[in-house]
Formats: structure tokens, sequence, C-alpha cells
């Protein structure tokens, strides 16, 4: 019978499979587990991700499955980078109530009126309809009606002045483009539709005065047009290398999550035993340092079991049988285990142990005398044994002071064993 060896294995084995780094900094429990639960998620996202890094992004938009994703991973960003570019962009726009005061004299009180009594308030209402979970589509257009509302109060304000100088307030609206194409990055294609339909309106309504020429008006548009091309080039290219960013950083938080699952599954193989899926010696000797580690009681028991006339039983029925066998014992053993903390380990061929922790030589004996009626109840023949025509185990049972090393009591129950199959086998000694 060999005896046990408990060593501490090196430090490698011991320790937990790394969790894989959370790509997002979490701020919050809540944050850690969302990204959790992210990260697990993202382990069956791989063909997801190759795909879309296969296909050219021209279009701005991934596959649906990836689009979910994308904006449940950074549609907050996204509402907080629009609330702070729009709060500054309130602020300057009312700013230019002084320029208002200096160019457009004649109409100043409507200029106040419009600027910090209709349009300021009403972007705040957006701001603030934005600032709740938003489906992305509906959160764009408001943002984009915050950069038209602003254009069209403009154009209100021109068409009512008569002031000689309002033709120089005309190229101001460049400003607003370039508000909605690079401050606040409206999403591309809402670029595009805002700034065209800005530049159209301002042709078609031509806002005052009288006196501007037609190649006034033709010089605007060209400004307004030159600005929106390059600010909606700006605009794809700021989103396009934000997707294949985000594309390349979930591409890397997949491999470590398979990773992480395959290291997973390796240290679960390596602890258990591959013929009965019980825990293997390893595990055992890891359980007793953990024990050792973190000791919460004083005594520990152990009751090594060992199925009798082994040999003969695979003389009798070959070696495939004994395996079964094995397995039916191994499991016998495991089924029984009712108090959380106990262990069952696979030590030997056809020898198995059982660690009761802060359990007493009496509950022990017990524990064993019931597990050694249990494996003769299930009656798996045994016909060339000289003692029962099933298959029986004998029990040795030791118990003693839990300590860092529990060797010694591990031997006590070795002896025990002996004592028992001497005593003629298919019974319990200490
Ligand atoms: P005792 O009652 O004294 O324990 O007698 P025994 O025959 O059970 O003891 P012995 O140590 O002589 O034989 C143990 C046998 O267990 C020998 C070996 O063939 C068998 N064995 C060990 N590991 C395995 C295994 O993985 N599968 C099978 N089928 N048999 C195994
Ligand atoms: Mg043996
Ligand atoms: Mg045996």
């Amino acid at each position: 019978m060999p005896t046990l060896q408990v060593h501490r294995p090196p430090p490698a084995h011991d320790a937990p499979v790394a969790e894989p780094e959370a790509s997002l900094q979490s701020a919050t429990p809540q944050a850690a587990a969302l990204q959790e639960q992210a990260d697990q998620a993202s382990a069956q996202l791989g063909p997801e991700v190759e795909l879309n890094l296969k296909r050219d992004i021209y279009w701005l938009r991934f596959t649906p499955v990836l689009e979910a994703l994308f904006e449940r991973e950074t549609g907050q960003s996204r509402a907080r980078h629009l609330l702070v570019g729009s709060i500054i962009a309130i602020v300057i726009y009312n700013l230019f109530l002084i320029t208002d005061l200096l160019m457009l004299p004649d109409i100043f009180g409507t200029a106040v009126m419009v600027r910090s009594g209709i349009v300021t308030p009403l972007a705040l209402l957006l701001l603030i309809a934005m600032s709740r979970e938003l489906r992305p589509l509906l959160r764009e257009c408001l943002e984009a009606g915050i950069v038209l509302l602003s254009a069209l109060s403009l154009y209100y304000l021109l068409a009512l002045t008569d002031a000689p100088q309002s033709p120089f307030y005309h190229p101001g609206l460049v400003l607003v483009i370039l508000f909605g194409n690079v401050v606040v990055r409206l999403r591309f294609w809402f670029a595009v539709a805002t700034s065209l339909a800005i530049i159209v309106l301002y042709a078609l309504i031509r806002p005052g005065p009288a006196t501007l020429t037609g190649e006034a008006v033709i010089i605007n548009v060209v400004m307004m047009s030159s600005c929106a091309v390059f600010t909606l080039f700006a605009n794809y290219m700021l989103e396009r290398d934000q997707r294949r960013g985000y594309l390349l950083n979930l591409r890397e938080r997949v491999r470590r999550a398979e990773l992480s699952a395959s290291n997973a599954e390796l240290t679960r193989l390596s602890y258990s035993d591959p013929l009965t899926g019980i825990a293997n010696r390893r595990e055992l000797n890891r359980y007793l340092n953990n024990l050792a580690d973190n000791r919460g009681f004083e005594r520990i028991a152990f009751i090594l079991f060992d199925i009798d006339h082994f040999k003969r039983y695979n003389d009798r029925y070959g070696h495939p049988a004994g395996d079964r066998c094995l397995t039916q014992v191994a499991q016998l053993l495991q089924n029984s285990l009712y108090r959380k903390g106990d262990l069952v380990a696979r030590i030997g061929g056809e020898e198995f142990i059982m660690v009761l922790p802060d359990a007493g030589r009496h509950t022990a004996m017990l524990v064993a005398e019931r597990l050694r009626e249990t494996v003769e109840a299930a009656a798996i023949p045994h016909e060339a044994s000289p003692i029962a025509p099933v298959v029986t185990v004998s029990a040795g049972v030791s118990e003693g002071p839990m300590s860092a090393d529990v060797l010694p009591v591990l031997s006590e129950a070795d002896t025990a064993l002996y004592r028992a199959k001497a005593a003629g086998r298919n019974c319990v000694s200490d």
C-alpha cells in the first residue's frame, strides 16, 4: 500500500487561473460584474470578430451582433461625450450675444430671446432626454436636432436683421457644421445628413439682408460645403479608426477569454482522476494545503478505503470490467459526501481517501461503516472473492489535530486499514 505523501505543489500549480484582465476600467462592483459578463460573452464572439475584421468597415457598421455589443459597451461614454460637447457649445452659443449686440443691434432683444429664451432651454431639454438610456438612433437624432436647431435660429435672426454688418455673420454657420461633425462627432451618416440640411436650407432660405448678392450666397455655400467636406472626412476617419480599434481590442479580449477558459479546463483535468472523474492525489494535496492555510477548525479525520481482493476481480472479469467497478465504487463514495468541505479522492489503483475536516473519531467511524455498507449493498458481483459474493471494501479511520503537517494522522489511517484487512476485510478499523 503506498504511503501518502503530502507536499506543497509549486505556486504555479496552486495559483488560481488568472482572470482575463478587464479591458474597460471597471470602477464599481456592478461595472466589474458587467465586464466579467462581457468577457465571458466575448469568448463566443471569435468568429464574429474575425468576420468584421475581414470585411471593410466602409459603411461604418458592424454585423448586427457586434453592432449591438459595440453600442452596449461604448454607448455610455458616447453619451457623456455628447453631453460635455453640447454644454460647451451652448455656452459659446450664448456668448455670441456679445457679437449680436455689436453687429445686430436692431434685433438684439430678439436675439436674447431666441438664444437664451428658446434655443438654450430647448437644447437643454434635448440633453436631459439624451441622458436617459436611449436607443442609439434616437440619441443621434436628438444630437442632430440640437445642431439643426442652432443653425435654424441663426437663419431666423439673419432674416430679421437689417444691420449692414450682418453678412459677416453668415460664414459663422461653418462653426455649426464644425461643431456637429468634429466636436460632438455625430455618427457619420447623421453628420452627412445634418451638414447637407444646413447647406441646402441656407441656399433655399437665403436669410437677409436684401442687399446680400447672389455671389455672396454662392461664396457662403462654397465655404460651408468645403467645411462640410473637410470635417466629414475627419469625422469618417475618426469613426472608422474608433471602430477598428474596438474590433482589435475585442479580438484581444476574445483571445484572453479563450485562453483563460482552456487554462481552467486544463487545471480541472489535472486535478481529477481520468478514470473515475473524482479528485486525484494532486487535488488531495492542494486541498490539504488549503485546509492547512485557512484553519478554521481544530480536528481532522481521514478514512482510507481499499477494495477487497480486487486483483481477483480483475482476473475473473477482466481489466475493463475492473475499471467499471472502480468507477462505480468511486461514484458511491463521491455521492455519499453530504458535508460541504469534505473530499473524496482516488489515491491509488483501488484505494480511495475521504477527508472530513472538523470531524471526530466517532463520526468518522460512523461514516466509514455507512460507506462500507453502501458498497456492499450496491451488490456488484464478485464471484472470485473468498469473503462475499459481491464487491466489498475495507476501511481505516484516523483522527487528529489539524496542523500544517497532517502526515502522521494520515499514516495512522493507513495502519488502521492494514488492521481492517488483517481482521478479515469488509470491515472498518481505527
Ligand atoms: P486486498 O484485499 O488485500 O486489497 O487485495 P487486492 O487484490 O485488492 O490488492 P492488491 O494490491 O494485491 O491488488 C490491487 C489490484 O488493483 C491490482 C491491480 O491489477 C488492480 N488495479 C490497480 N489499478 C487499476 C485500474 O486502474 N484498473 C483496474 N481494472 N485495476 C486496477
Ligand atoms: Mg490496495
Ligand atoms: Mg485491495
